[in-house]
């Protein structure tokens, strides 16, 4: 796409399939494109803009961090980051933070943390037992861990000790348990899977798995984590504690901001194990403490529960018209399974209707709205769907 004021798009390196739009402004649930049209987003960055688009409390957070202090480097203390390791603290059952930049380097310290443990605790034991279909990201050892169909070669050789079982199948996790095993890793609901929630049953069970065993139980809550189902942290559902858990996506509200959260007896860094430039600087941790407090702010996760269900109640009404598949998810991490391979095709006729979708796998579609979405903006995305729906259904 180019446009008279528009430098040219193949600058960039091709990595996915953008469309032909350009987006320019965003506010609240909505995204503006250079021509003026207006899209209500439902997936808002994957999930990443908790607050909508340019929150007020986001931006201002941001604006005032950006005129006292950007980055004094990792190598000082910062307010920013204190308050907002204080918060992550005081309200999840860790006890402490280190802050990255995303979800992928969490993990990644996620994997060198419970290395170390292996190390000083388990006779060097480093094998991590991950999922099929899990996603934990895109750097070396967090795509070896992930069971992302397709990625089994991909970059080769892959980076070794990551050995995959089926979720909500405890057997095939205990199975893979041997002297070499440090922990066991994974989402709470498998979100680019298609929102696979694990099961309180086997969060339960894996949980006995790594006290019976003396494994760590490893949270990746990217993007389960801050609001998204419907509690501040998924696993506050699930009846179980991590001994250790990532944060990334709506943590920073935008900004590129993640965390990687330890119980003190496997908090074990010694000085110099860990670290990186823009790790916890205090611009994005200013973001993170606008989130948290708007997250912590009476009623607002309880009224973004009660439109969560709205939404999946719609959805499925939908599907019940349609002949459709499954409606399943949390809070407002949901998916509806359209019973074909037509993802591509519904995205697609939405976006041209003025609706932003998202297919992670084509037999299925994802939202993640904004979690302060209203219901106007719910029922204004649903009208579109069904008639975007009824197009492809007919
Ligand atoms: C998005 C995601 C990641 C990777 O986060 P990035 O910020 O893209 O590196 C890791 N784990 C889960 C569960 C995610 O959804």
């Amino acid at each position: 796409m180019q446009t008279a004021q528009m430098p040219p798009t193949d600058n960039l390196m091709p990595v996915t399939h953008r469309p032909d739009v350009i987006f320019v402004r965003g506010e609240g649930a909505y995204l503006f494109d250079a021509r003026g049209r207006r899209y209500l987003d439902w997936m808002q960055g994957w999930a990443v803009n908790c607050l909508g688009h340019a929150a007020p409390v986001i931006a201002h957070a941001l604006a005032q961090q950006a005129t006292a202090l950007i980055n004094p480097s990792p190598a000082f203390y910062n307010l920013p980051s204190l308050e907002l390791s204080n918060l992550l603290i005081q309200h999840s059952c860790l006890d402490q933070v280190f802050f990255a930049s995303s979800g992928a380097e969490a993990n990644e310290g996620a994997i060198k943390l419970a290395r170390k443990w292996g190390e000083l605790n388990k006779q060097g034991a480093f094998e991590i037992i991950t999922f099929d279909n899990s996603y934990h990201g895109r750097t070396l050892a967090t795509m070896s861990a992930s069971g992302k169909p397709g990625w089994e070669h991909l970059f080769a050789p892959h980076v070794p000790g990551f050995h995959k079982a089926v979720l909500n199948d405890l057997d095939s996790v205990r199975r893979l348990i041997h002297a070499g095993t440090v922990a066991i890793m994974l989402e709470p609901i498998q979100g680019e899977a298609g929102v696979i929630p694990a099961t309180m049953e086997f969060m339960c069970g894996l949980r006995s798995l790594c006290d019976e065993h003396g494994l760590l139980l490893i949270l990746d809550e990217v993007q389960t984590g801050c609001g998204r189902t419907g509690s501040l942290f998924a696993y506050e559902q699930l009846g179980v504690e991590p001994d250790i858990m990532t944060l990334g996506k709506g943590l920073g509200g935008g900004v590129p901001l993640s965390a990687l959260l330890a119980k003190k007896f496997c908090s074990c860094f010694e000085m110099g194990d860990q670290g990186g430039t823009y790790c916890g600087n205090p611009l994005v941790c200013a973001a993170g403490v606008a989130v948290m407090h708007s997250l912590l702010a009476d009623g607002f996760l309880g009224s973004s529960r009660v439109k969560g269900e709205e939404l999946a109640t719609a959805l499925r009404a939908v599907a019940k018209e349609f002949g459709l598949g499954e409606v399943r998810g949390a809070g407002m991490l949901l998916a509806l399974e359209l019973g074909g391979n037509d993802g591509t095709q519904v995205v697609k006729l939405a976006r041209e209707a003025g609706l932003l979708l998202n297919a992670p796998r084509p037999h299925l579609l994802r939202f993640m709205p904004a979690l302060n979405t209203t219901s106007s903006e719910i029922a204004e995305g649903m009208e579109i769907l069904r008639q975007v729906i009824r197009t492809v259904t007919q």
